[in-house]
């Protein structure tokens, strides 16, 4: 999938909401989908990393991006609702979601995981990915064709030790990607998800400490399957666990 060359264009005119915009991979693919056409609407709970990548989209000349300012971890429906009338009344359609924002939490054996982290991690990356496709799910039925795409781990594709909160909310992630689709199929919406595999970015640094990041993949290296999955040459894409590398 590595070698999926993008028509210049491909985004041209679509409305595309990333979380976790203000860093990582989400930064990049928010920057990959502005160069390819998008309006990127930047969701992230740190406004000046958000307001850094606004800036970064407009020096390039590209389609003038939103900014939400929005941490997952608190998140009620009423903020949900909100974001969903500001994008009606801006754009009047959602053509692409890509959920990346994540918490790692802590890594140790499940025996000690403490209850309180799960909850946290499981709500940041499972429960609000939830809320805010349930409010966003009716702007993206207005689209012609709309993708809705998940990030996952290999962790959430076989369990590995130590890895608790972290590796359990990646398996529902993929969970609420297959029954989304499911639910979805024959729909003009699809769903699939991706596994960015290891990519130099602040959390593989939390993880691996000791890791040298020069021998990882950079997030604009892994951005043809992000960019496949969000255009319409993945039309025919439902219910898939892509890795990215
Ligand atoms: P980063 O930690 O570099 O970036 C994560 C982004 O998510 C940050 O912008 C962060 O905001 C945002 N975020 C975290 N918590 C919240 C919250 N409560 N509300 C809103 N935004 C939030 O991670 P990566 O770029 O490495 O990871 C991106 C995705 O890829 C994640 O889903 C991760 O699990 C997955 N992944 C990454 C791998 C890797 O090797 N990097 C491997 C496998 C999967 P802020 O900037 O404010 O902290």
């Amino acid at each position: 999938m590595l070698e999926y060359q993008p028509k210049k264009d491909l985004l041209k005119n679509k409305i595309v909401l990333v979380t976790g915009a203000g860093d990582g991979i989400g930064k990049q693919a928010a920057l990959s989908y502005a160069a390819l056409g998008a309006t990127v609407i930047l969701l992230g709970r740190t406004q000046q990393k958000l307001v850094a990548v606004y800036d970064a989209i407009i020096a390039q000349g590209q389609a003038t991006p939103a900014i939400v300012a929005l941490d997952l971890q608190t998140a009620n429906d009423a903020q949900y609702q909100e974001l969903a009338q500001l994008i009606a009344h801006e754009f009047g359609q959602l053509d692409g979601l890509l959920h990346n924002a994540s918490l790692l939490g802590s890594l140790g054996p499940l025996e000690h995981l403490p209850i309180d982290t799960l909850e946290t991690v499981l709500k940041v990356n499972v429960t609000a990915q939830v809320a805010l496709t349930q409010a966003l799910l009716p702007l993206l039925r207005k689209a012609p064709s709309a993708s809705i795409i998940f990030t996952s781990s290999s962790v959430g594709r076989k369990g590995r030790a130590f890895w608790g909160a972290y590796a359990i909310s990646k398996f529902a992630t993929e969970g609420v990607m297959q029954t989304l689709a499911d639910e979805l199929d024959g729909s003009t919406i699809r769903s699939n998800s991706i596994n960015p595999g290891a990519t130099r970015t602040t959390m593989r640094a939390s993880a691996y400490p000791a890791e040298d990041p020069q021998t990882l993949k950079t997030p604009a290296e892994i951005m043809p399957i992000y960019e496949y999955l969000m255009g319409e040459d993945s039309l025919h894409e439902n219910g898939r666990a892509f890795n990215a590398q």
